[in-house]
């Protein structure tokens, strides 16, 4: 009332009862944000709506850029200079954000209610635990590594999921050195414990692989010159090439880089358990002979699994039989009201063409004919192909220019009867479902789906006026939310000795020295702070300057 009377333009302007501030925010729904990975803290970044009230829970405090996570393993950038604090980052926004330091143990569907736990270390009177109410929720509490249950992984091995992971490889590495440098010890344990063993040839376990020999090589030689012949560094990898999911001459020019370098990488060996100072694995081919390597420091970065809380979160909303949580592509978590999950903890179900192929034979079919003409399905092509981005696939893989070409292919419309029944319309799409990908773990996608949602639910009053259905073309509603579209702009690995392999949209490759430069300006570009920037950016310099930091 007293802000109507302070301004009486107002007043006259709207005949609606004025609200106190107090009545204003119970009317904000509040939306939870679990994480502050990729995923989640391009989701807070992102979203404007001053309708909302956010709580973000996370165990760390923190943003951390982990791509750069490797370089921080061997001091090429320090650690400090690759996280943001959350709170510098909820305090830039209109919206109000209220964020507390705790990990999520339980989430509680039916009552819209997560369990909570404060971190140990940080509260004197032991854990804290809390229960928070929601209107949405939004998971994107990342992924866990995944062992496999291989034994002796989690005691022995060293990971690189977080800052701190990547602070202890430093310290390690730097410890095996010093421990080799001992007066009182052997030239055969010596060569054991510069031994670095690396399980897993995906991009980081190659990029950990190629960083750890640079600063062998370009640092450590200088300053452990009694030892410098000794260092080994092995990439042990159960596929028959390291980087798979890059492009083959991606692969081919970093085995042979690798070869040069004298990084030993051994494929088709499964490591299949580890105990304190060897590593047990078996040939995947040959006989499958065991072999025991001994080694100094080891790193495990064999992909990623699903943290438990979200495997009992699964079990109750029906997806206990999945391995990874499983969104629409709207990204609301299947089974589950109010809750969406973005990142590396969640999986899009995409719908398979074939599923729907009656209903979409039935929109196409204007006249109810029962057949389709040439006329009749050009009309829809452009939203099938929006709807399931799988049949643009298929007709680039096929070299076909459009959904006509791949009809004609059915024998009737061959054979010169212009129209297609619903059985020609099914052997035509029969195949296009096999294109269907899972997206891959990546920052990429978890920050794109960050923004998505959040644009989601900057506009979300049209967007619960307009719910979509699994069949609505374009045009059918004013305000249809769009699905989540990925879109890939491409990868990198870095290789060392400022050599990058670069894989761009249009399968377009790039490997050398010009693509190192072009890492580090989309590494720039890509800090979420002005503050990050210029931290990274002085740490290269410094390590131009004066080599990396070898103390521990
Ligand atoms: P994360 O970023 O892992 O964030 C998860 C968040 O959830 C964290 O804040 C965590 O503390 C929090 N959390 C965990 N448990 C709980 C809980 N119980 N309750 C509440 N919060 C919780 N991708 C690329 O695209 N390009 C790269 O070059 C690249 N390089 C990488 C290098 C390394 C070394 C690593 C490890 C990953 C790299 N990735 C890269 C992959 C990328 O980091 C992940 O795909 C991305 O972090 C996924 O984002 P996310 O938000 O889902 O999970
Ligand atoms: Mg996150
Ligand atoms: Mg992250
Ligand atoms: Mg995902
Ligand atoms: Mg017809």
């Amino acid at each position: 009332v007293a802000y109507a009377e302070a301004n009486p333009e107002r007043k006259l302007a709207s005949s609606a009862p004025v609200l106190t501030s107090a009545e204003v925010d119970n009317k904000k729904k509040k939306v939870v944000v679990l994480g502050t990975g990729w995923a989640g803290t391009s989701f807070l970044r992102n979203l404007k709506n001053p309708d909302y009230e956010v709580h973000v829970i996370s165990p760390r405090n923190y943003f951390a850029f982990t791509p750069l996570l490797p370089s921080v393993t061997c001091g090429t950038v320090e650690a400090r200079s690759i996280v943001e604090p959350i709170r510098n980052i909820a305090r830039k926004k209109t919206v109000d954000v209220q964020f507390s330091e705790a990990a999520c143990l339980k989430i509680d569907a039916v009552n819209q209610k997560i369990y909570c736990r404060s971190n140990v270390e940080n509260n004197l009177n032991g854990q804290e635990e809390f229960v928070v109410d929601y209107d949405y929720l939004i998971v994107a509490v990342g992924a866990n590594v995944n062992t496999f249950n291989t034994p002796g992984v989690v005691e022995n091995c060293h990971f690189l999921k977080e800052v701190e992971d990547a602070q202890k490889i430093r310290r390690t590495v730097i410890d095996c050195f010093e421990r080799a440098s001992l007066p009182a010890v052997s030239e055969e344990e010596r060569r054991e414990i510069l031994h670095f063993a690396i399980v897993g040839g995906g991009p980081t376990g190659v990029e950990f692989a190629a960083a750890l020999h640079d600063f062998v090589n370009e640092d450590l030689v200088k300053l452990y010159p009694g030892v410098k012949d000794l260092v080994k560094i092995t990439l042990l990898e159960a596929g028959d090439h390291i980087l798979n999911m890059f492009d083959k001459r991606i692969t081919a020019f970093a085995e042979e880089k690798f070869q040069r370098d004298g990084i030993n990488v051994k494929t088709g060996s499964m490591v299949v358990k580890v105990t304190e100072k060897e590593i047990f694995t078996k040939e995947l081919k040959n006989g499958g002979e065991v072999s025991t390597i001994p080694y100094g420091m080891a790193l495990w970065s064999t992909g990623v699994g699903t943290r438990p809380f979200i495997r009992d979160f699964m079990s109750q909303v029906g997806q206990a039989n999945r391995r990874v949580l499983a969104t629409d592509e709207w990204l609301r978590v299947e089974g589950c009201d109010k809750v969406y999950a973005i990142g590396d903890c969640a999986t899009i179900n995409q719908r398979k063409v074939m599923e729907d192929i009656a209903a979409i034979f039935r929109k196409a079919d204007k006249d109810n004919s029962g057949t389709l003409t040439v006329e009749e399905y050009k009309a829809v092509i452009n939203d099938i192909c929006e709807r399931y981005p799988q049949v643009q696939v298929y007709l680039k893989s096929q070299q076909m220019k459009n959904m006509v070409d791949l009809l004609k292919e059915t024998p009737d419309v061959s054979k010169g009867s212009a129209e297609l029944n619903i059985e020609d319309f099914k052997t035509a799409l029969s195949k296009v479902d096999s294109q269907m990908k899972n997206l891959p773990a990546t920052a990429q996608v978890a920050a794109q789906q960050g923004v998505y949602l959040a644009k989601c639910f900057n506009r979300m009053e049209d967007c619960e006026k307009n719910p979509e259905g699994p069949l609505r073309f374009r045009g059918e509603g004013r305000h249809r939310f769009r699905p989540f579209r990925y879109k890939h702009l491409g990868q990198f690995a870095p290789l060392g000795g400022e050599q990058t392999a670069a894989q761009l949209p249009g399968d377009w490759v790039s490997i050398g020295h010009s693509s190192q430069w072009l890492w580090y300006s989309v590494y720039t570009s890509k800090q979420v702070s002005w503050r990050n920037r210029a931290l990274v950016v002085t740490d290269w310099v410094r390590r131009f300057i004066w080599g990396r930091d070898s103390s521990r």
